[in-house]
């Protein structure tokens, strides 16, 4: 584990540079050197007063798997949202712009638990793939290519 400071709460009175064994803090950059951090002490955590720090940890667990059956039928879902945006999408009524946000917040839940928003997962990259290859002149392919290449 290591130890990260958000700076919108620090107040620069310093005390965890006080404490740090190592120096990893420094509070006119805002940073904490994680290689510096010796594996989270949280000396600087117990003495920050404005709860500005907390402790990382290194690796995130895996995502377990999700059965075949659940992500088709969420991708089913999001084709069905897609498919209702284009109806209402561009309505300048309230009752459908409305309808236009809740449909994208459903939309972005389907994608993020079919497992689509992971930035790693085969099928993310598939997708940016196949986006690269389309014949949208609108499609941003530099910033997809460049997405791509440190996705892979
Ligand atoms: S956790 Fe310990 S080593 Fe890491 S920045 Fe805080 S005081 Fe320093
Ligand atoms: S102890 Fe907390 S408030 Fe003080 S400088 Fe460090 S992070 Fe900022």
């Amino acid at each position: 584990m290591y130890a990260i400071r958000n700076i919108s709460k620090c107040t620069k009175d310093c005390l965890c540079l006080f404490v740090c064994p190592t120096g990893a803090t420094d509070t006119e950059t805002g940073q904490i050197d994680p290689s510096r951090c010796i594996d989270g002490c949280r000396l600087c955590v117990d003495i920050c007063p404005s709860g500005a720090i907390s402790l990382m940890v290194e690796n995130f667990p895996l995502r377990p798997k999700k059965d075949d059956e659940v992500i088709s039928s969420l991708s089913e879902l999001l084709d069905s949202k897609i498919a209702a945006l284009e109806i209402v999408n561009g309505s300048t009524h309230q009752l459908m712009k409305a309808l236009n946000q809740s449909l994208l917040i459903l939309g972005e839940d389907c994608a993020r638990e079919a497992g689509f928003m992971i930035p790693q997962d085969t099928r993310t990259i598939e997708l940016l793939k196949s986006l690269v290859s389309c014949d949208d002149p609108q499609m941003p392919k530099d910033t997809i290519k460049k997405l791509l290449s440190m996705l892979t």
